[in-house]
C-alpha cells in the first residue's frame, strides 16, 4: 500500500508527541536529518546560558558554586539522564568529552580485568567502530603493550577467547545504524571473562537501552548527538556500582578525590561514580545540557522512550519505503537492518560505486549537498572506494523529538527530484568541505 502526503499530514495530527518539536529552536524552511551529529538548540538553551553568565557569574560570581549548585552539576545531571539508559541514581556523571571517558573506563576496566586475569592482553572491538573510539584504544594498548584485535559484527562471539581482558562496543554504529543486542553480547562475553565498554553515543535518548539490565561493566555516551546538548558538550559515563570503587581512573584530578576541598598532597578517591571526574567542570555547557535533558524529563509524561522509539522506528520504516517507492533505479542500497531489533534511530543508505559523475564514485556526497542546498540536511560518510566492504553512505539520523511523518515525506520528495533532475551533478556539489 502506497503512503501519501495526506497520510503522513494525518500521522502528525494524531502523533503524541507532536507538542515537543515547539521546544526546538528549528531554522525555518529546513528538515533537519543530523540530529545523530550535532541536535538542535532546545529554545530554552539561549536564556538559560544567558542567564548563567548574567546572574550566576557576573553577579553572584565564586559564591555560584554554593548558591547555584554548580558544584554537583556532574552529578546532578547524570542523574537525570541515567532513567534514559537504565542506570540507577548516582550511577552516571556528565562530565569532559566521549574520547576522554573512553579513556578513563576502558583503563579501569582493563586494571580490573587483569588483576584478576594478568594473562588477558587483548582489546576487542569493531573495524567499524567509530574511530576516536580505535584511536583511544590503540593508544592505551600502546602504552600498556596490549593488543587491540578489530573484528567484523559477524567475528565477534568467534573472537571472545580467553585472551581477551575487554570487549569494547559502540552499541548503534555510527555508519549503518545496526544496533547490537547489548544483553546477549555482554552475556557472551562476560561468559568468556570478559569485561565490556559500551559506547552508547549513537544510543542515549535515541533507543532505550538498559545497561544494569544488560549486566553491562562501563559504558560512555555522547551529550551534543540524541541529547541535545549543544556543541562539544559534556560527554557522560557510568560505571557499574561492583566496579566503580574498584579501580582509580587514570585521571586521578582533584574533582574525584574525596574531598577537594581539604587540600591534601595525597589521592583518595571519591566513593562511587564521583571519582570519574578530573578537573573543574565547564558550568555553562553543563547547563545548555541540562536543557537538551529538560526535554526528555518532559517527555517521560508522554510516554518517555518507549514513546520516543515507537515513532522513531515508524519514522525511519517510513523513510526506507518512499525511498524505495519513490527513488528506484538510482542506484540506491540500504545499509542499515530492516530488523526493528537491529536498528538504531537513523537510516543509511549506499550508492553504487561507479554512479557518480563520469562514473567517478558514487556521487552520494554530491548528492548529500544537493540536498543541503534545499535544506534537507544530512551527512555523508566515506566509504573505501569499492575496494571492500564499506560503501560511501548517506546518512539521516531521525529525532523523534522534533521531527514528523510530513518531514520524511518531504525529504524523499527532494531526494527524488535531486535524482532525477541529475541536479547533483553540478560542480558546486562535487566539491569537498573540512567537515563532512
Ligand atoms: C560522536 C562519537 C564520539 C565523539 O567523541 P568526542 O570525544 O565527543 O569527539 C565518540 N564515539 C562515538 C561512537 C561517536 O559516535
Amino acid at each position: 500500500m502506497t503512503t501519501t502526503l495526506q497520510d503522513c499530514r494525518a500521522r502528525d495530527a494524531q502523533d503524541p508527541l507532536r507538542a515537543l518539536r515547539d521546544r526546538f529552536a528549528l531554522p525555518p524552511g529546513v528538515i533537519y536529518l543530523d540530529g545523530n551529529s550535532l541536535g538542535v538548540a532546545p529554545k530554552a538553551a539561549a536564556a538559560r546560558v544567558a542567564d548563567v553568565v548574567n546572574r550566576e557569574w557576573a553577579t553572584d560570581l565564586i559564591q555560584s558554586w554554593n548558591t547555584a549548585s554548580w558544584f554537583d552539576l556532574p552529578q546532578r545531571l547524570g542523574n537525570q539522564l541515567a532513567p534514559l539508559i537504565g542506570a540507577g541514581p548516582n550511577e552516571v556523571v556528565c562530565t569532559d568529552t566521549t574520547s576522554i571517558n573512553l579513556y578513563k573506563v576502558l583503563s579501569a576496566a582493563l586494571n580490573i580485568a587483569r588483576e584478576d586475569s594478568p594473562t588477558r592482553k587483548r582489546v576487542v572491538s569493531e573495524r567499524s567502530n567509530f574511530p576516536t573510539d580505535l584511536y583511544i584504544a590503540e593508544g592505551l594498548c600502546k602504552e600498556r603493550g596490549l593488543e587491540l584485535v578489530l573484528v567484523e559484527p559477524e567475528e565477534i562471539a568467534a573472537a571472545l577467547t580467553s585472551d581477551v581482558a575487554v570487549l569494547m562496543l559502540t552499541h548503534v554504529n555510527y555508519r549503518t545504524g545496526a544496533m547490537h543486542d547489548m544483553a546477549a553480547v555482554t552475556a557472551a562475553a562476560h561468559a568468556a571473562g570478559i569485561l565490556t565498554v559500551w559506547d552508547l553515543a549513537h544510543s542515549a535518548g535515541a533507543v532505550p537501552v538498559d545497561l544494569n539490565g544488560a549486566g553491562a561493566d562501563f559504558s560512555i555516551g555522547c551529550g551534543y548527538k540524541y541529547l541535545n546538548g549543544g556543541p562539544g558538550a559534556p560527554a557522560f559515563v557510568w560505571v557499574h556500582p561492583r566496579h566503580a570503587d574498584r579501580f582509580w581512573q587514570p585521571l586521578s584530578g582533584w574533582w574525584g578525590h574525596a574531598a577537594p576541598f581539604a587540600f591534601t598532597p595525597d589521592y583518595q578517591p571519591a566513593p562511587g561514580i564521583t571519582r570519574y571526574l578530573c578537573g573543574t567542570q565547564p558550568i555553562i555547557s553543563l547547563s545548555a545540557l541540562q536543557c537538551g535533558l529538560d526535554v526528555f524529563t518532559a517527555a517521560q509524561s508522554l510516554g518517555g522512550m518507549a514513546a520516543l522509539r515507537a515513532k522513531s522506528l515508524a519514522l525511519t520504516d517510513l523513510f526506507i519505503a518512499l525511498v524505495e517507492e519513490r527513488c528506484a533505479g538510482h542506484g540506491l542500497g540500504l545499509a542499515t537492518p530492516r530488523d526493528h531489533a537491529q536498528r538504531g534511530s537513523q537510516v543509511c543508505l549506499t550508492r553504487d560505486e561507479g554512479a557518480g559523475v563520469n562514473g567517478q564514485g558514487s556521487g552520494a556526497y554530491a548528492i548529500v549537498q544537493a540536498l543541503i542546498a534545499r535544506g534537507v540536511i544530512g551527512d555523508f560518510r566515506k566509504g573505501d572506494g569499492g575496494t571492500g566492504r564499506h560503501n560511501d553512505i548517506l546518512r539521516f539520523g531521525f529525532t523523534p523529538l522534533y521531527l514528523g511523518f510530513e518531514d520524511v515525506w518531504n525529504a524523499v520528495e527532494h531526494l527524488r527530484q535531486v535524482l532525477e533532475s541529475g541536479e547533483w551533478q553540478k560542480a558546486e556539489f562535487n566539491q569537498t568541505h573540512a567537515v563532512t
